[in-house]
């Protein structure tokens, strides 16, 4: 996105222009960035040859995934919706792995049908369940097993997922007695360690540490795994200040990691495939005087784009039409729903807006649509992806007769 003659534009469209013509409020896609964004990471970790499985909760978008998928990426999916999907935008059975505390058994049947890579199974339970249900098939099943490496992914509360304390994975005691256990098994065989600690992850700090845990669990066992899931959550540049992940720190960890083992790593990264690859164009409702500040009034809302309201999450909101001096207006940006929790951001000195106006929510892409609702009975929005200089219509705005 850049600024000509102060007028915003992406990937050479006039913002503005496309306000107009699909009607607010719109996720408009850059098949540019989510290609730059996956040519990144594959340059950054192309010595170790990664498997990387993108996280369909991102984006579940079925045009995305099919992008996604021509540039060979696995999916790493989380509900049997999530598995039709990524297997209907054509992504490989052999690079799906399915992750989630709550399978059930008409999950776990259906991925054991589709020959899918690996189940990551997160309790004992679920192995038993994997376990019952493939023996009644009479069929050998991958899986691995997910560990709750107790790092602190020193990230937003409500996406921190590797703690002690969260529901995800099971602990290094269990992890051993479940290893034990799969000796035994005549129908699982047990060929993956994976992790996830978090989301939004801004430092290899957290990665380090992790890896410092799998390897000395790795150490007390001799079972020879064949993969080592490490999980997504690598962080993207919300705050427009240069403050996303180093990947090439993250790669010297893994790197020195894999001289003393042997393993084909595999990735689960979502947001920092789609996240930055989105924007939500919004247009100026009303503004409305408030308290030492001015409300301004958005057609999009938290049923649109949900973190906000979720997480506390901020989300950059720029002009589509820059005025350079005049920066003296403290607003705050929310949306027409009726929830004190509808409001994107407060920012000071910003430049004097007008009703009508166009304004762009930046960084939508991930956990934007995937997350979007119908509360209010608000239809969800038009999504629309700019493919070099065509723009391709990729989930119609719902009706609200559909809402009926
Ligand atoms: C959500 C999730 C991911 C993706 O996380 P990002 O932060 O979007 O990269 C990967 N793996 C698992 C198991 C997840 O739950």
């Amino acid at each position: 996105m850049i600024y000509k003659k102060d007028k915003l534009t992406i990937e050479g469209f006039d913002v503005s222009f496309l306000g107009k013509k699909y009607k607010t409020p719109i996720y408009c896609y850059s098949l540019k960035k989510i290609k730059d964004n996956i040519e990144n990471l594959k340059r950054n970790f192309k010595k170790i040859d990664p498997l990387i499985c993108y996280a369909v909760k991102a984006n579940s978008n079925l045009n995305i995934l099919k992008e996604i998928k021509k540039q060979n990426l696995g999916a790493d999916v989380v509900s049997l919706g999530e598995l039709m999907k990524a297997l209907k935008a054509g992504i490989k059975p052999k690079k799906i792995v399915f992750s989630g505390v709550g399978k059930t058994e008409a999950e776990i049947e259906y991925a054991i049908s589709k020959n899918i890579l690996l189940i990551n199974a997160e309790s004992k339970s679920e192995i038993l369940e994997i376990e019952k249900i493939a023996k009644i098939k009479k069929k050998n099943v991958d899986i691995g097993i997910r560990l709750n490496p107790n790092t602190d992914a020193k990230t937003l509360n409500q996406i921190s997922t590797g703690k002690k304390e969260n529901k995800f994975g099971v602990n290094q005691k269990i992890f051993l007695q479940l290893i034990d256990y799969l000796k035994k098994s005549k129908y699982l065989n047990l060929k993956c360690l994976s992790v996830h600690i978090g989301s939004q992850i801004l430092s290899h700090k957290p990665y380090q540490s992790m890896l410092k845990v799998i390897d000395k669990i790795l150490k007390k066992t001799n079972h020879k795994f064949e993969y080592i899931d490490l999980g997504g959550g690598m962080g993207i540049d919300y705050n427009h200040n240069n403050s996303k992940i180093d990947l090439k720190k993250y790669y010297k960890d893994i790197e020195k990691f894999l001289k003393k083992n042997n393993y084909k790593i595999i990735f689960e990264p979502g947001r920092s495939i789609v996240g930055n690859s989105a924007i939500l164009i919004t247009k100026i409702i009303y503004i409305k005087q408030g308290y030492k500040k001015d409300f301004v009034i958005l057609d999009a809302a938290m049923n649109d784009l949900m973190r906000p309201a979720l997480y506390g999450a901020n989300h950059k909101i720029i002009p589509t039409k820059k005025v350079r001096n005049n920066k003296n207006k403290n607003y705050e940006f929310v949306g027409p729903i009726c929830e004190s929790t509808d409001t994107f951001s407060t920012v000071r000195k910003y430049q004097k807006l007008n009703e009508k106006d166009f304004l762009v929510i930046c960084d939508v892409g991930a956990y934007g649509t995937s997350l979007a609702s119908n509360y209010n009975v608000r239809p969800k929005p038009i999504e629309i992806l700019i493919k070099g200089s065509k723009i391709q219509i990729i989930s119609k705005r719902q009706k609200i007769s559909e809402l009926m």
